[in-house]
């Protein structure tokens, strides 16, 4: 089955969408040019300056104890202790405490635990002079002040919980110093010939010449009725050693022809990097830093678009 469903001039669009949309997963910012100058759509993206990961530009919480693991890591309400402040003698208390005597007569104290949707409220009566106070009134376990705030702290070493604006995406990684990198892109469309090949027109003369720019050929093809997308992308250092050393044509004429060499294969094989992405998300989850830098290098051998996530002159 041929795919000649689609208008040549909007299939065009097509490849440069799907293009765009395959860097957008991988973190980069895409954005195209008001007039056609070549370039078809730039993209940009924050990365680490010292190990070149992708940099998370975003406000996180995490703990302020630099020796802590979890310093570095994104915290949920599952990483952190609800505790209190008390603001007249800095005591940090947790207002569910249930082991601490009644403040008047040093009796024991009953507790009566309640939660409505989630919202845990614990009221406490003492044995002893009947005094009472429930976990939202009560004061300060050390001077009874009643002044106090919200102080949320770190389950695993009980130092504050602070907002950070920005971290590498390399969990081993501490550097504090980030860069913003560009790419430029040209995509070229190609349906699938009736002999079942790929071509796509190019001339030399309308390449960018310059090391951060990329040509990437998309082509949708059908594999027993099902839809498949295909991406070979090329460096212009790459494009030149293909196509320009040994095909003239490639300079004269706009309307060379190009083939993908047989011999070798080029195109990105998707299911397979799903696949090795569904696991990285997985080792992330399970903080399972081993695994996640072997598939991490595994991705990096499989990713056609990996190429344009290397450090490259002219990036800082
Ligand atoms: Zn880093
Ligand atoms: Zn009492
Ligand atoms: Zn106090
Ligand atoms: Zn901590």
């Amino acid at each position: 089955m041929k795919n000649q469903d689609i208008k040549s001039g909007l299939f065009g669009s097509v490849g440069e969408n799907m293009a765009a949309f395959e860097l957008s997963k991988r973190n980069w910012y895409v954005y195209r040019p008001y007039f056609d100058n070549k370039i078809d759509f730039i993209a940009q993206k924050f990365v680490c300056k010292r190990c070149f990961y992708d940099w998370e530009s975003k406000h996180i919480i995490c703990c302020s104890n630099k020796n802590c693991p979890n310093q570095n890591k994104e915290l949920n309400k599952n990483n952190y202790i609800k505790t209190r402040k008390c603001l007249s003698c800095g005591f940090i208390f947790d207002k569910y405490t249930e082991h601490i005597n009644c403040p008047e007569c040093n009796a024991e104290m009953t507790v009566k635990k309640d939660k409505r949707s989630g919202q845990k409220n614990y009221s406490y009566t003492c044995s002893g002079c009947d005094k009472k106070f429930t976990s939202q009134t009560r004061g300060c376990v050390k001077c009874e002040s009643n002044k106090s705030i919200e102080f949320p702290v770190c389950e695993k070493c009980n130092s504050a919980i602070i907002p950070k604006n920005n971290k590498c995406n390399n969990p081993e990684c501490k550097s504090e110093e980030y860069a913003l990198i560009i790419r430029t892109i040209q995509v070229k469309s190609s349906h699938e010939e009736d002999r079942g090949t790929i071509g796509f027109n190019f001339k030399m003369q309308d390449l960018i010449d310059d090391p951060r720019h990329f040509l990437v050929v998309y082509s949708r093809t059908f594999e027993d009725f099902k839809e498949k997308h295909n991406f070979w992308v090329m460096s212009v250092e790459e494009f030149k050693k293909e196509y320009v050393s040994n095909n003239a044509s490639t300079i004269i004429y706009q309307n060379a022809r190009l083939h993908p060499p047989k011999d070798k294969a080029y195109f990105f094989n998707e299911v397979s990097y799903n696949k090795k992405m569904a696991r990285i998300k997985e080792a992330k989850k399970k903080n399972d830093i081993t695994l996640l830098k072997t598939l991490e290098k595994k991705i990096k051998q499989i990713d056609i678009f990996g190429k344009l996530n290397q450090k490259i002159k002219g990036d800082f």
